[in-house]
């Protein structure tokens, strides 16, 4: 948090603040959403997988390119930490920080899911969500933040003292490890910044910290992407549960989420795979 300044405030303070804002990455130049596109695709689409995230566990689940998946609210109000990894590569994974600067705080339909350095390409495109009603609230709260890390021990151990292991950040680790056969000290490193799916995040108005409160979702809302790339997408159904309240313990309520997965029956017609970012990588050296 800034603390008050001690420096004096220059007599030009009210004209530098009063510069205008411009935005930093302006998309206006990436392809335009193309929903009918992405609505022939879903069209008739044919599920083929269910995996279910246990409370306070998670688990992975395989999307093909040009397949469909979906994140769905069972039981009750639960938050998912999401992470995307490219499933031929798992160094190439979700790039939460890029995906705020292109897209936002909050993400929707229209959206994609940046990459990491070099490849930095759409892994997967947001094409449903039954929270777009939402919007942002009175305390400038929205779902589905790209702001947030994820709970994880550290940051738990070091503000409590406690030894917790069902942070979102271990159970995404568990769960990379058993889908790849890797032991934890290598998947650990792998698991990167989420996105929060369902949570409902924002920053207060007075000392702009990072705020949640209770998820709007209920049993039966989802959040519909399509893969750009071939996916291994890892979901934590968060200690929180509907992180109301708190995190990073056995305390509150948690339900389980579920992910399906659809195969698409409609021709994509020449649809491809998301090729990686052109950048020569030469960084200047001839
Ligand atoms: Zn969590």
């Amino acid at each position: 948090m800034k603390p008050d300044g001690v420096t004096p405030i220059p007599s030009d303070a009210r004209a530098r603040r009063a510069v205008k804002a411009v935005i930093c990455y302006p998309n206006d130049s990436l392809p335009p959403y193309d929903s009918a596109f992405y609505d022939r695709a879903r069209t008739g689409m044919m599920l083929v997988d269910t995996v279910t995230v246990p409370p306070r566990q998670g688990n992975t689940a395989y999307v093909p390119a040009g397949h469909i998946f979906r994140i769905v609210s069972v039981d009750g109000p639960q938050v998912g930490d999401l992470n995307l990894w490219n499933a031929n590569d798992l160094n190439e994974r979700f790039y939460s920080g890029k995906t705020r600067a292109l897209h936002g705080t909050h993400v929707g339909v229209g959206d994609k899911m940046w990459s990491t350095f070099p490849a930095m390409r759409p892994m997967a495109t947001i094409i449903g969500d039954t929270l777009d009603w939402y919007g942002f609230d009175a305390d400038g709260g929205s779902v589905h933040d790209v702001i947030g890390t994820r709970c994880d021990p550290y940051t738990n151990n070091l503000l409590t003292g406690g030894q917790y292991h069902h942070c979102c950040h271990s159970n995404l680790t568990r769960a990379l490890a058993e889908a790849k056969g890797l032991p934890l000290v290598e998947a650990e490193p792998l698991v990167h910044d989420v996105m929060n799916v369902f949570m409902c995040t924002g920053f207060t108005h007075k000392t702009h910290q990072y705020f949640m409160k209770a998820s709007p979702v209920r049993p039966g809302d989802y959040i519909e992407m399509f893969a750009e790339i071939d996916l291994l997408v890892g979901l934590s159904a968060c200690p929180g549960g509907d992180c109301g309240s708190e995190h990073s313990s056995d305390v509150v309520t948690c339900h389980p989420l579920v992910i399906e997965v659809y195969k698409p029956i409609a021709d994509l017609g020449d649809w491809q795979m998301a090729q990686p970012n052109r950048y020569d990588r030469s960084h200047g050296i001839d």
